[in-house]
């Protein structure tokens, strides 16, 4: 390609669709660069999608969004292997005219959000992987090396929204390969249902969804989470733990889903699906403390590359969206003043990005992915377990005196964790937390 753009843009994804379809409204030259197939034929969510965040680059979205249900229930489980405890929050005031947050599926999602990027006048190339960052005699960067033939491409500035992997960022020294305690690795099935029985059995009528998180000992004393996410005519189910995890136990992936959806409070949703799809892929779960130089001389990173995702709330895809919107939008501000794409320009993103929810809300939890990996046993395993025993212990009525089962459940807690076992947790966790 002998063109010059004003910025190529390397992912369909979330945040390379968001980063593209900004630069593009504004006027920007753009090439988008994905090695699928089609846009989003490699990616994959659980999916929770937030509408705010999609507002901010397709307003109208509602309109022709593959959208699967709006969510009107949330539920959190704390699992042991036999029981759930359960919060659930449920409102009539998510069927609100414009819901908050949907389910959808990725594939179809993507393939969307690919079309509104075309249409704003962004030129998107599939089936291309870039292999390289082409840099000048300075080390700026200046363009990209793609698998094509004479597929060297030149631009002013390059958008790195390539995922969590990042290669090309690492393989040009702009950044260190995610670490192993950095990242999870998780697992997802899609099984499908007719629509009733999914309505019936998650107690939704119409549009209406229901997603639950889950955590505890279906993670085997591993730092993770397994969800189950409610669709149209089908039900995501997945589980993802550090990778770190898995390498210190042996543990497969593959056995822990079989786990999960083979618990008494997992299988009976399921009953007599058929799955059709089954997929692996790595989530940035190192938070504030993981995040990599985001900018430099001619380039920026954007969303999952540039590990900007918040596990704690199960949000990821949002801060793509905004990360790359906000990217796009410093990038235009530089490029209006006509002033070069160097490190101290594109500082620009940083100063946004660290103006919105998406590094705020990092900045919060920033210590909680160490507690929770170094203290995975009690909080994955230990406590789930006595919590299970708590409050079966108070909803069983055996004739044993309430006064009796209250000291039985505090002797199981501190026999398991000691008195300062208990208040360190527990003051470590609120530190974490606030
Ligand atoms: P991606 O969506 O991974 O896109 C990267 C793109 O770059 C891909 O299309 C890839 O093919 C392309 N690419 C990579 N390298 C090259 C190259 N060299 N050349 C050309 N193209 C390249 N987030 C939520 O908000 N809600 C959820 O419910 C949720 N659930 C999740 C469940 C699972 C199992 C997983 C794995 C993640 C989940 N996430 C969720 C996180 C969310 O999926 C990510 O945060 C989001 O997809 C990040 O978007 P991205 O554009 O940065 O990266």
């Amino acid at each position: 390609i002998e063109e010059r753009f004003d910025a190529i843009v390397v992912g369909a994804g979330m945040s390379g669709n968001a980063a593209a379809l900004t630069l593009a409204k504004r006027g920007l030259k753009v090439l988008q660069i994905e090695r699928g197939e089609y846009a989003g034929s490699k990616n994959v969510q659980g999916a929770i999608l937030y509408a705010d965040m999609l507002e901010k680059l397709v307003p109208n979205f509602r309109e022709d969004a593959p959208l699967e249900r709006h969510l009107v229930e949330q539920r959190f489980w704390i699992m042991d292997n036999k029981s759930h405890t359960g919060l659930h929050y449920r409102s009539e005031d998510f069927n609100e005219e414009r819901p908050n947050r949907y389910t959808i599926i990725r594939s179809q999602f993507d393939r969307w959000f690919s079309s509104k990027v075309r249409e704003a006048g962004a030129i998107v190339l599939c089936e291309t992987t870039v292999t390289e960052l082409v840099k000048d005699a300075y080390g700026k960067v200046i363009g990209v090396i793609t698998d094509r033939q004479d597929g060297e491409v030149h631009a002013d500035v390059v958008v790195l929204a390539e995922g969590v992997n990042g290669l090309l960022g690492t393989r040009a020294d702009l950044r260190e390969r995610p670490k192993p305690d950095n990242v999870a690795l998780a697992v997802k099935e899609m099984h499908f249902l007719p629509r009733e029985t999914i309505e019936a059995r998650f107690n939704i009528k119409g549009d209406e969804g229901v997603v639950i998180e889950a955590a505890g000992t279906i993670s085997a004393g591993m730092t993770g989470m397994g969800f189950v996410y409610a669709n149209k005519e089908s039900v995501s189910l997945g589980i993802g733990c550090l990778v770190s995890d898995f390498q210190k136990t042996g543990e497969t992936p593959y056995d822990l889903l079989e786990r999960f959806k083979n618990h008494p409070s997992v299988a009976p949703l399921l009953e007599g699906s058929e799955v059709k799809e089954y997929a692996a892929h790595l989530i940035p779960e190192g938070g504030y403390n993981a995040i990599p130089n985001l900018y430099g001389d001619g380039w920026v990173v954007v969303g999952d590359a540039a590990q900007l995702n918040n596990a704690m709330h199960r949000e990821g895809s949002n801060l793509a969206m905004t990360s790359g919107r906000l990217a796009a939008e410093a990038i235009f501000q530089v490029k209006s003043r006509r002033d070069p794409m160097t490190k101290e320009n594109l500082e620009l993103y940083k100063k946004m990005l660290d103006d919105s929810f998406v590094i705020k809300d990092l900045k919060k939890y920033k210590d909680m992915p160490a507690l929770l990996h170094t203290q995975s046993q009690n909080f994955f395993l230990t406590y789930p377990q006595l919590v299970s025993k708590a409050l079966q212990n108070f909803v069983r009525v055996d004739g044993t005196p309430k006064k009796e089962k209250e000291k039985t459940t505090l002797k199981q807690w501190v026999a398991a964790r000691s008195w300062t076992g208990l208040f360190g947790d527990a003051f470590r966790f609120a530190r974490a937390w606030r």
